[in-house]
């Protein structure tokens, strides 16, 4: 497949033709159309993929279809060093060649001078690490009222630098509503937590590294009745001999009636939720790092910050109600390079949900039955979407602390 079908107009495809790039990597297929058509975009990709140009190839096509004489910067791509702002700051300018448009690099350790004057020249694209950048924009060194597009390139580098107070002083300087391109090698917690806070409705791409044995993910999902999914879990891990799963339940009495049963079933398990003191949840985690527990049941709290390497089975025993979280979730599995497994189980009436995330990760998977525990065709269980918009405002009244309307079933209160 060549550049062609991805939108990109004659004087690109005849400068990638002289670059000698002949199709695009997978990134690139991906990317392309949806920044072209505007969209946030959220990317697994990491440097030497083809990334920079899955996002500069787009936006230069923007850019220069909406100029205007003596127009403002346009487009910010933020950095972790400098570079790396150097090495994207050059794409630009390769792939923006025999086209007006200028792109300056703007870092630290080095004079601010030399970039100062370079801005003065007139600049679409500003290409900056984000220390030297607060400074432009603290001195009122530079306008960007007229931003239209933020990339944040190796997201998790820049956080695992510290960056994410300057990050943060950053996007409060910045128009609202701009489109944003997050990309991140990794996934981890902060990561996560900051793509939420600056994504509006992105497309998810994740592609496999370069060099590296690609990062998989199996995905299953099984169709099952609620009151049998326990014993589903337990014979899943019983029957296939897996040790170290990790389990998300949406609620802290999920958490704790699920361990109790596995506990029952002879599986050796660990609960960690909220409500448990922080000696309790440290002894647990533990317990399951070292192999002491073969299970660990959670909630998606709960989980927020737990780091276990070689995690290769997840169970997602309720889908959750955020579809973000479940990406979350399963990437807990397969990382670094190794394979995993993440197996979700879904009632009747978590359709919707599971449609949540097919539509959130482009995907389409494949409902399957476990011999013995096949859903039974007359379950009355239902889903409505306003039980579902109950479900999100109770969980969110709950955050807040508020009071919510759910009736306590048997005088037993339902604890998330
Ligand atoms: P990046 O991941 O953006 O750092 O790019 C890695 C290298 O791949 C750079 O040297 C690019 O010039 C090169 N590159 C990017 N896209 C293509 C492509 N479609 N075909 C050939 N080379 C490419």
């Amino acid at each position: 497949m060549g550049f062609s079908t991805l939108g990109l107009q004659a004087n690109l495809l005849s400068t990638l033709d002289a670059l000698g790039y002949e199709d695009p990597t997978p990134i690139q297929q991906a990317a392309i159309p949806q920044v072209l058509a505007g969209h946030d975009v959220m990317a697994g990709a990491q440097t030497g993929t083809g990334k920079t140009a899955a996002f500069a190839l787009p936006l230069i096509q923007r850019i220069t279809a909406q100029k205007e004489a003596n127009s403002d910067i346009r487009v910010l791509v933020l950095t972790p060093t400098r570079e790396l702002a150097q090495q994207v700051h050059q794409s630009f300018v390769r792939y923006s060649e025999g086209l007006n448009l200028n792109t300056v690099a703007a870092y630290g350790g080095a004079s601010i001078n030399p970039q100062l004057a370079a801005l003065s020249e007139g600049c679409d694209v500003l290409v900056a690490t984000p220390g030297r950048l607060l400074e432009l924009v603290i001195k009122e060194l530079i306008d960007l009222n007229n931003l239209t597009t933020l990339v944040l390139d190796e997201a998790d580098r820049m956080l695992d630098m510290g960056f994410i107070t300057d990050i943060t002083r950053i996007l409060k300087r910045l128009p609202e509503g701009i489109q944003t391109l997050f990309f991140s090698a990794t996934f981890n917690d902060d990561v996560f937590a900051l793509s939420k806070t600056m994504l509006n409705q992105p497309k998810l791409i994740e592609v496999a590294q370069r060099n590296a044995t690609a990062t998989q993910i199996e995905q299953r999902f099984y169709e099952v009745d609620s009151q049998r999914k326990a014993a589903l879990t337990a014979f899943l891990i019983g029957a296939n001999n897996w040790h170290q799963v990790l389990i998300f339940t949406r609620t802290k009495q999920a958490v704790d009636d699920l361990a109790k049963e596995l506990k029952k079933d002879g599986i050796s398990t660990a609960p960690i939720h909220g409500d448990k003191s922080q000696g309790a949840r440290d002894r647990g985690l533990e317990d399951f790092k070292t192999g002491k527990v073969r299970v660990l049941v959670a909630t998606d709290v709960a989980a927020r910050g737990l780091d276990i390497d070689q995690l290769q089975y997840v169970i997602n025993f309720e889908l959750p109600y955020n579809a973000e979280d479940y990406i979350h979730r399963i990437g807990r599995t397969g990382r670094a390079g190794n394979a995993g497994l993440a197996v979700s189980l879904v009632s009747h009436k978590e359709k919707y949900l599971l449609a949540d995330i097919e539509k959130l990760t482009s995907a389409h998977f494949l409902l399957q039955w476990q011999e013995g525990f096949e859903p039974n065709p007359d379950a009355q269980e239902t889903s409505n979407n306003a039980k579902r918009k109950s479900s999100k405002k109770n969980l969110r009244a709950q955050a807040l602390g508020l009071k919510t309307n759910n009736k306590a079933k048997k005088g037993r209160p339902r604890r998330r």
